[in-house]
C-alpha cells in the first residue's frame, strides 16, 4: 500500500519529480553537498531552507541521511487524532480568490463521502454571488446538502445555521467556505473574526480546524498571504493547490517552514478525486527515488 501512495505522489507531482532526476544521479549511495544544493533548487527551494536543512552535515552525506532531514522539515506535520474528532467536526475555508477554496471544499466533502462520513457545506463566501452558484454546483454534483443565502447577506448567519443544521441532522463534518477578497482586508479581517466567533457560538470548540488555502504556483505570494490570513484569524493547517503541472513542488518546504504549519493536503487537478492527504515520508521519498 505504501508503495502505492508513493506511486502516486510521483505521478502528481511529475514536473517537479522530472526536473529533480535529471540533477541526482539514480542509485548512488552518497551524495555530494553541490548535488543536494542543485537538487532542491531544482525543486524551488529556497536558499534559506537549504541551508537550514543541510546544518551542520559533512559535505558528502547518504540518501539516508538526506532523507531524515527533508523529512525533518515538515516537523509541523499534524498529529489529529483520527479516531476522536468531535461531531460534527467543523472546518472553516480561508483563502484569496482564486487559490482554489471552491474546489477545494468539493474535494473535501468527496473524500468525506468515500470515508462513509456525512457532510454538509456552508456557501460563506456571500461576498460573490459565483461563489455560492458555483458550491451549490458541486454539492449538487456530489450530492451533499448545502446551506446558503442571497449575496450581499452575512457571512457568519451562513457559518451558524450551517453548524445548527448539522447538530440537527447528525452529520459528521461541516465544511465553510469564507470570502476571499484581499483587497479590502480590514472589511475581510472583521467578517472573518466574526464567522469563527459566530461558529463558537453555534457549537463550543467551533471552528475545530482553520485550512487555509494557497496557490502552489504562486511561491513567496501565496506565503506572505497566509501569514496575513494567520495575523486575522489563525491558521491551523495548510492546503496547496494545482501542484499538478508545475515543477514547484519543492515549495512545499518552504511553505511548511516559513509558515511553521502543516501541510494536510494538496490538490493535484481540478476534479473532485485530484486530492492527496499529504505525507512528509512519501512526498520525501518520492523525491529521492
Ligand atoms: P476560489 O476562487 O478560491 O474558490 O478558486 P476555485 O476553486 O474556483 O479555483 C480556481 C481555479 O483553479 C479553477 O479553475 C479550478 O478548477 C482551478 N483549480 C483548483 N484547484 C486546482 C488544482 O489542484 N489543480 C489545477 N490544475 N487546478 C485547480
Amino acid at each position: 500500500e505504501n508503495e502505492q501512495k508513493k506511486g502516486f505522489f510521483s505521478k502528481a507531482l511529475e514536473k517537479t519529480f522530472e526536473t529533480i532526476k535529471t540533477v541526482v544521479p539514480q542509485k548512488k549511495e552518497k551524495i555530494s553537498f553541490d548535488d543536494i544544493q542543485e537538487l532542491l533548487i531544482e525543486a524551488d527551494m529556497e536558499y534559506e531552507i537549504i541551508e537550514k536543512a543541510m546544518d551542520g552535515l559533512p559535505d558528502e552525506i547518504t540518501r539516508k541521511q538526506l532523507r531524515h532531514r527533508l523529512v525533518m522539515l515538515f516537523e509541523h506535520a499534524p498529529k489529529v487524532d483520527l479516531s476522536n474528532l468531535p461531531k460534527p467536526f467543523v472546518r472553516l475555508i480561508i483563502g484569496v480568490n482564486g487559490a482554489g477554496k471552491t474546489t477545494t471544499i468539493a474535494k473535501l466533502a468527496n473524500i468525506s463521502k468515500k470515508d462513509g462520513k456525512s457532510v454538509i457545506l456552508g456557501a460563506g463566501d456571500t461576498f460573490r454571488a459565483a461563489a455560492i452558484e458555483q458550491l451549490s454546483t458541486w454539492a449538487a454534483k456530489l450530492d451533499v446538502p448545502i446551506i446558503k443565502t442571497k449575496q450581499g447577506h452575512d457571512a457568519s448567519a451562513v457559518a451558524f445555521d450551517t453548524i445548527s443544521a448539522a447538530i440537527a441532522r447528525n452529520i459528521d463534518n461541516v465544511i465553510i467556505d469564507t470570502a476571499g477578497r484581499l483587497q479590502t482586508q480590514t472589511n475581510l479581517n472583521n467578517e472573518l473574526k466574526k464567522i469563527v466567533k459566530v461558529c463558537e457560538k453555534a457549537m463550543t470548540g467551533a471552528p475545530h480546524q482553520k485550512l487555509m488555502i494557497l496557490d502552489g504556483t504562486q511561491g513567496n505570494t501565496a506565503i506572505a498571504q497566509a501569514k496575513a490570513f494567520n495575523e486575522m484569524v489563525g491558521i491551523d493547517g495548510i492546503i496547496v493547490t494545482k501542484l499538478d503541472g508545475t515543477a514547484k513542488g519543492g515549495a512545499l518546504f518552504s511553505i511548511s517552514n516559513q509558515l511553521e504549519l502543516p501541510i494536510f493536503y494538496v490538490g493535484v487537478g481540478e476534479k473532485q478525486d485530484d486530492l492527496i492527504a499529504f505525507s512528509p515520508d512519501d512526498f520525501v521519498d518520492s523525491l529521492l527515488d
